[in-house]
């Protein structure tokens, strides 16, 4: 019950805040002083220059939940999500944090999700926050904001459009997690007493706002433009607040940077309460200076089928994982997929029929998502189908052409592990073999031609027998 009560508060208080923000929310971390009790012990007994900075990496397992509508569509841009890493890092290089994209993604379909409010932002935590991890929700509408970070439920959601390459808000509520309150701590809820007001003469710095003395005073509470409106103190002083703090409301193009004392707490945030992320094993930093390069299919192919296309590409050294990314667009920026895999190839077999597409492939290593993606080819599905087998016995496999004419060759066309030999036979409904011929099978990509006897028009069993594995694919026939 205390629980609603705070979500309910939080709610109308969030509610106030983007009444007075403009012209969209930007933050929606509403923190009190109750949510930064750590962050005041700490400041009560902090020592400026006391913690060594530099010179210590500290890896951030970060859980990365991308969340569509029920229909699974509307997916962040993962080109977007690893460039936005990338640049994290930068943002954070100076405390030597690194944060990583721990384990598999989460994709989430649940339109309530995608487009929430505060009630079902925190139900989406509650439903997927996996514990000892920084939770990070990609939505299309986080409670009207840009973002937030949960207190209560120890999680970030940010919007996808406020999560492009060259923005700062995933650097911001990042920074909430880690203890840090806006710079304009207070004008959240409206003008603070004048003691509560940080003064330009510096002398309440430690009691008054954020409570770090090298973040001078910021009034502004809205969304602003560097260098912003001039200000007065209780004292009569003028004053412009500071755009370049990620913790400050101003554009992301004016920020760029967390003051000496933000990185201090944030770091001493990491080695304390939030010290079990200390406890994972260092994944492994690759430098990843080389690009992949597309191997199949070729640029501007013109392609048989639609629902089966095999990709491929050089892999890359110290890369663990690739991104693949296929657009209807040549700027990538209208998704038709994207798989992250830990092959060099992928086998695709529900592209859409006639369409033009964009591919490219990007290696990224567990800490490092800044590798360039490979040039992109393009190219053009076909208005057939062919049969695709979920086989075992080979990685995979595909017949065509379905239905085929008598007199023609059915074509298989295969990836296999290993090279063998293997029994192909061409079976009717009842199981009767019509022929057989042993093959001899190649590893890796091959493609093998299977005459079609003069048989009646129906459906057959093309059947391969390799030791004792056996694979079927029905073909149909017409003569
Ligand atoms: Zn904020």
């Amino acid at each position: 019950m205390k629980k609603l009560l705070l979500i309910a508060a939080v709610g109308l208080l969030g509610g106030v805040l983007r009444a007075q923000t403009a012209p969209s929310g930007y933050c929606g971390t509403l923190q009190t002083e109750s949510d930064l009790t750590w962050l005041r012990n700490y400041q009560a007994t902090y020592v400026p220059g006391e913690l060594e900075r530099g010179g210590t990496t500290y890896y951030i397992p970060t859980k990365v939940h991308i969340v569509g509508t029920d229909d699974g569509s509307g997916y962040y841009n993962l080109s977007y999500l690893y460039q936005s890493f990338c640049e994290l890092n930068e943002h954070y290089a100076e405390t030597g944090f690194i944060f990583y994209i721990y384990g598999d993604l989460n994709y989430v379909d649940n339109t309530d999700y995608y487009e929430h409010d505060w009630f079902d932002g925190s139900n989406m935590m509650e439903d997927y926050n996996v514990n000892n991890l920084l939770n990070v929700y990609f939505v299309s509408d986080p409670a009207g904001n840009c973002g937030y970070f949960s207190p209560s439920d120890d999680g970030v959601a940010v919007a996808k459009s406020c999560a492009m390459p060259g923005g700062t808000t995933i650097a911001h509520e990042f920074g909430h997690f880690f203890s840090l309150p806006h710079t304009f701590y207070g004008w959240e809820w409206g003008t603070p007493d004048d003691n509560d007001q940080e003064w330009v003469n510096g002398a309440n710095c430690h009691s008054a706002a954020d409570g770090f003395c090298d973040t001078p005073p910021d009034y502004l509470p809205y969304r602003w433009n560097c260098p912003g409106p001039l200000q007065t103190d209780p004292h009569g002083e003028t004053f412009y607040s500071d755009g370049t703090f990620y913790m400050s409301y101003s554009n992301d193009a004016c920020t760029d940077k967390f003051s000496a004392e933000q990185q201090d707490a944030m770091i001493s945030n990491l080695l304390g309460p939030r010290n079990n992320f200390l406890d994972y094993p260092t994944p492994a930093y690759a430098d990843l200076t080389e690009a992949s390069t597309l191997i199949t299919p070729e640029d501007a192919a013109i392609n048989q089928f639609s629902n089966y296309l095999v990709f491929e590409w050089t892999p890359v050294t110290g890369a663990t994982q690739y991104h693949l990314q296929l657009a209807y667009n040549a700027s990538f920026s209208a998704i038709a997929k994207d798989v992250v895999t830990t092959n060099t190839f992928y086998e695709a077999t529900d592209l859409q029929m006639d369409k033009k597409y964009y591919w490219r492939v990007r290696p990224l290593a567990p800490a490092n998502t800044c590798a360039s993606p490979s040039n992109a080819r393009s190219f053009t599905t076909g208005t057939e189908l062919n049969s695709v087998a979920n086989s075992e016995i080979f990685d995979h496999l595909a017949v065509y052409p379905n239905p085929a004419l008598v007199g023609q060759n059915l074509t298989m066309e295969y990836r296999s592990a290993e090279s063998f030999r293997a029994d192909i036979s061409l079976l009717d409904m009842t199981g009767r073999e019509l022929t057989s011929t042993n093959y001899q099978i190649n590893q890796g990509n091959n493609t093998l031609d299977v005459a079609v006897p003069a048989v009646s028009s129906g459906m057959y069993i093309l059947r391969i027998t390799a030791e004792n594995r056996i694979e079927t694919i029905s073909v149909m026939i017409r003569n």
